[in-house]
């Protein structure tokens, strides 16, 4: 299976070509863009009600964050049930909470309803201040917990060697593996009669008042509903401005004498680390998560492994590292995430995106939301998750600095171009963004000497991409487009290639 990056996730040797014998002219209930967790979880549903469904995937199942995640399934979430009083209401945040235990139970009922096997474990959660400042957000968190009636108990001792001022257990948490989990959904949606088209690139569609057109590379494809489960709608919308793209880190490591945390850990960290084990070839691996930070804003992606590294290795006896990979999530403007009605159009296109690092839960509700508002029109969290609400005063602060720094990148991207005189001031293995008579250029250049330039220019909103050296990729710190060396889109909004100019070998 192909990941959206050149390093190897953990849970990449499961997959292999998930395509079905199409015949695209078909008429489709439903079209789902995205081979991840939403849009194969929300395929099978449909499916499951009597729809006639297809998934489109740019590349293949799994290619995307699922393919990269670290597949915690906790209900607790990174935007705090405090912070969602403060901003929403009691009301709504219980909601919220209960939409935690909702998706993890959709999950449960899939594994027993197929039968899947994907080391799906239920465990307990320790959360952890390690400073004084930490122990207040703890205080907070804990609190709002309390309030919304989920479950958060002090205890005087975690399973994990690192010291810290206090910590609570939070019971019935969970982790699996993510693609073995979505491949065995995918296979059930087979059985049912369910299409699925990889490497087939939706870049636009037009609506009509009961049907939807979708543009794709393999042609047009129609159906009477539409799922952008693409992480982030591909074109033009409100959307890409009520959400700011982030890289984060992860890492496996063995660790000497077996001596692996028995519980899922995070501490409060800002950006937070966090912690759990599985189950490869036989042997136990520690996986550590952290490091996150905006698409495109680090001038060495490297180095973030390296922090990452070592902040484990002080902490843990480490044996080896195994696997180390990145992959994007993304931030919503107001904590919640946007799923249902696609903003600025009629009533058959739905989207669902700003999961920040919940995406197994929020991807996997998205499935019970969507299908619920395509079959009966309505759903319990509507409301709550609309992708078109109005952000609560409260927060909208917040809200213009988000927007204000995608903006400045936008700005500040024409500007600051690296100037290169001669082609040989680029190292093997380095890249450069540079301008040359008014245009500007992404030069990369291989080991082996080969020079791969293209036009920097994203041709989603026009940015300029940024080198991510990590993971050998072009990525748009706007909205969060990425591309390979070649130009090739590997994530969206972009549905097109950079322009590419030449490959070629100097000696
Ligand atoms: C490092 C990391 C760790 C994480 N850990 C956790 C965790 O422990 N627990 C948790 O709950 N969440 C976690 N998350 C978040 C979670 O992994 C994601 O939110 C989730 O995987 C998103 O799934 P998705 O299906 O919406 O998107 P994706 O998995 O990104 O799938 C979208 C798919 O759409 C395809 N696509 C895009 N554009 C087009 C197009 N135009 N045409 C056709 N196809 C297209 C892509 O190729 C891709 O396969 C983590 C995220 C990161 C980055």
């Amino acid at each position: 299976m192909y990941r959206d990056g050149a390093r190897k996730s953990i849970w990449q040797n499961e997959i292999k070509r998930l395509s079905t014998e199409n015949d695209l002219t078909e008429w489709f209930d439903t079209a789902i863009v995205g081979g991840g967790i939403t849009g194969v979880s929300t395929a099978l549903k449909l499916q499951e009600s009597g729809q006639k469904c297809i998934i489109i995937e740019a590349a293949n199942i799994g290619f995307g964050t699922t393919g990269g995640t670290t597949a915690h399934l906790n209900d607790f979430f990174d935007t705090t049930f405090a912070q969602v009083i403060k901003d929403f209401g009691l009301e709504n945040a219980k909601l919220y909470a209960e939409s935690g235990k909702d998706a993890i139970q959709l999950i449960e009922n899939n594994i027993r309803r197929y039968g899947i096997s994907c080391d799906f474990v239920r465990k307990s959660a320790y959360l952890f201040a390690l400073d004084e400042n930490q122990e207040k957000q703890l205080k907070d968190i804990v609190t709002g917990a309390a309030e919304v009636g989920h479950e958060m108990l002090y205890v005087n001792e975690i399973s994990f060697p690192i010291p810290f001022r206090e910590a609570v257990l939070i019971p019935a948490q969970g982790h699996f593996h993510p693609i073995k989990y979505i491949k065995a959904l995918c296979e059930a949606f087979i059985q049912l009669g369910g299409a699925i088209e990889e490497k087939c690139i939706c870049e636009g569609y037009k609506e009509h008042d009961d049907y939807i057109v979708l543009t794709t590379s393999k042609g047009e494809i129609k159906a009477k509903n539409v799922v952008y489960a693409t992480h982030i709608p591909p074109g033009i919308n409100l959307l890409h401005f009520t959400n700011a793209p982030y890289r984060s880190y992860a890492m496996a490591f063995s660790l000497k004498d077996n001596d692996y945390p028995r519980e899922l850990g995070y501490d409060l960290c800002e950006p937070y680390h966090y912690y759990r084990v599985q189950e490869f070839e036989g042997e136990n691996l520690l996986i550590a998560g952290g490091e996150d930070h905006k698409t495109g804003h680090s001038d060495d992606t490297g180095e973030c492994f390296s922090r990452l590294e070592n902040y484990v290795r002080k902490h843990f006896d480490v044996e080896t590292t195994y696997f180390s990979w990145s992959s994007q999530y993304y931030e919503p403007i107001d904590g919640l995430p946007y799923i249902g009605k696609l903003p600025g159009t009629k009533d058959r296109i739905y989207v669902a995106t700003g999961f920040r690092g919940n995406g197994m839960i929020f991807g996997t509700l998205s499935s019970q939301i969507l299908h619920d508002l395509i079959i009966t029109g309505e759903s319990k969290y509507e409301h709550l998750f609309s992708p078109s609400r109005i952000k609560p005063i409260a927060g909208f602060t917040d809200f213009i600095k988000e927007n204000a720094s995608v903006a400045f990148d936008y700005i500040k991207d024409k500007i600051f171009v690296e100037r290169i005189d001669s082609l040989s001031e680029i190292k093997p293995g380095e890249a450069k963004v540079f301008r040359y008579e008014s245009e500007t250029y992404a030069l990369y250049k291989e080991l082996n000497g080969t020079f791969h330039l293209l036009r920097s220019t994203c041709p989603h909103a026009s940015c300029e991409v940024r080198w991510n050296s990590a993971e050998l990729s072009w990525d748009c710190p706007c909205h969060g487009s990425r591309f390979n060396v070649n130009g090739k889109m590997l994530t969206g909004p972009s549905t097109k290639p950079l322009d590419k100019i030449f490959p070629f070998q100097k000696k």
